[in-house]
């Protein structure tokens, strides 16, 4: 079976899905990997590199006319949909529940859509295939360094002839896995971090790692299913917001993290709590994008300033921004999710297997995510409207 890697196109995006020291074992079971010319040029891969480790350097009519699966990071766009063959699989982070009609698509051509998004969490055999966790790690580590670029002041506490510096107060919200890498990226840096998170057992994560928990005076455990939180309900949120409020005041670095599965992120820090902060202080919103984010004032891709001189940052596509290290993680994950659907050279595609059955949403011109599928039917007709 040959195994295209395609050069991503996405706007800003830098990672490639498979990096030249994943080559070894896939050669092992019996794929030909061809890799589009300047695939890795992003992340500092040279074309030489994945021919030296054994992979042929084919053009983009090539790839696509070639290959019986193509891993990327980023899902297809609907031109590169246009020039894919029916029976061809395609790997990445595929998002079909934020855009099911890139699924539908994938569907109408016949090809094989295999989601890194859809990889069942808990499962502890797939830790080393979840892309969400290995590109959410980059994005914790990533984000404090971006707020300890703009914070004007030091991290750590710091004696010098000249002075001592005091350490920066910094407060990460949402202790999920890119929140536990801001906690260690932070401690690492020498700040005293806080945290807080509405899942109880998130506590004991944070405390290990050296991070002192907010504890509300209203108890809230909005623990959901899979690991994930539920959404709050409108008095918890209210609860939630005010005593949040007193502690983001005496903050001078906020990450934001927090998520909530097929849900807006939740507004943790409003304007009102901005207001409470002293000028020179720094939040970066994690969560923010189209749908909204953590923070009430932020704007996805943008860095404003409120009036009060807080930076407000929200940017986009972190994992992006150091794309060297976040591509060598995602390929260990992509090669993984391959190597378990793989037979004797081919791709043999057992759904008794859960991670086969919740990672491929369409086959043979049909949809079998049953989430994707629902999103794609008809809105029912309002109560009162036409028949
Ligand atoms: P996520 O990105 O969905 O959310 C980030 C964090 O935001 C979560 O910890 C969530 O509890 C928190 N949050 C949501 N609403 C909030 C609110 N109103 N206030 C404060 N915090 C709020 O989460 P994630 O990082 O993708 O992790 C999801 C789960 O998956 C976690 O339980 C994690 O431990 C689990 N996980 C398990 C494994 C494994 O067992 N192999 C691997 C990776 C992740």
């Amino acid at each position: 079976m040959k195994v295209g890697v395609a050069k991503e196109t996405a706007p800003g995006e830098r990672r490639v899905a498979l990096v030249p020291e994943q080559l070894g074992k896939l050669k092992a079971a019996g794929l030909e990997i061809l890799v589009e010319q300047g695939a890795g040029a992003g992340s500092s891969i040279p074309d030489a590199a994945y021919s030296d480790a054994g992979a042929t350097i084919v053009s983009t009519v090539d790839l696509y006319g070639q290959s019986d699966a193509i891993l990327r990071v980023q899902k297809p766009t609907a031109s590169e949909i246009s020039v894919m063959k029916s029976g061809q699989a395609v790997l990445g982070l595929l998002q079909p529940l934020i855009d099911p009609q890139t699924a539908k698509a994938l569907a109408d051509h016949g090809v094989t859509a295999i989601s890194l998004d859809a990889i069942p969490r808990t499962l502890s055999r797939a830790q080393t295939m979840d892309a969400l966790s290995s590109q959410a790690n980059v994005g914790g580590y990533k984000a404090v360094l971006i707020a300890a670029n703009a914070y004007g002041r030091y991290f750590p506490l710091l004696t010098t002839a000249a002075g001592t510096a005091k350490p920066a107060n910094v407060l990460i919200l949402g202790i999920g896995v890119a929140g536990l890498a801001a906690i260690g990226t932070a401690k690492r840096l020498g700040a005293v971090v806080k945290a807080y998170d509405v899942r109880p057992e998130t506590r004991e994560q944070a405390e290990s790692l050296g991070a002192q928990f907010v504890k509300l005076k209203t108890t809230i455990d909005a623990t959901g299913a899979g690991g994930y939180a539920r959404e709050l309900t409108p008095e918890e949120r209210a609860a939630q917001q005010a005593e949040l409020n007193e502690v983001i005041g005496g903050m001078d670095v906020i990450i934001t993290t927090a998520q909530v599965p097929g849900r807006k992120p939740p507004l943790l820090v409003t304007a009102e709590a901005v207001a409470l902060m002293k000028s020179g202080s720094v939040i970066v919103d994690m969560a923010a994008s189209a749908l909204g984010g953590n923070v009430e004032l932020s704007q996805a891709g943008e860095t404003i300033e409120s009036p009060n001189g807080v930076t407000i940052i929200a940017p986009d596509n972190l994992p992006a921004s150091m794309p060297a290290g976040a591509s060598a993680f995602y390929a260990r994950n992509i090669s993984a999710l391959l190597l378990g659907m793989v037979k004797d050279g081919a791709l043999n595609l057992d759904f008794e297997n859960e991670v086969t059955k919740a990672t491929v949403i369409t086959k043979d011109g049909a949809i079998l995510s049953e989430p994707v599928k629902k999103l794609l039917e008809p809105a029912a007709p309002a109560a009162g409207g036409p028949a």
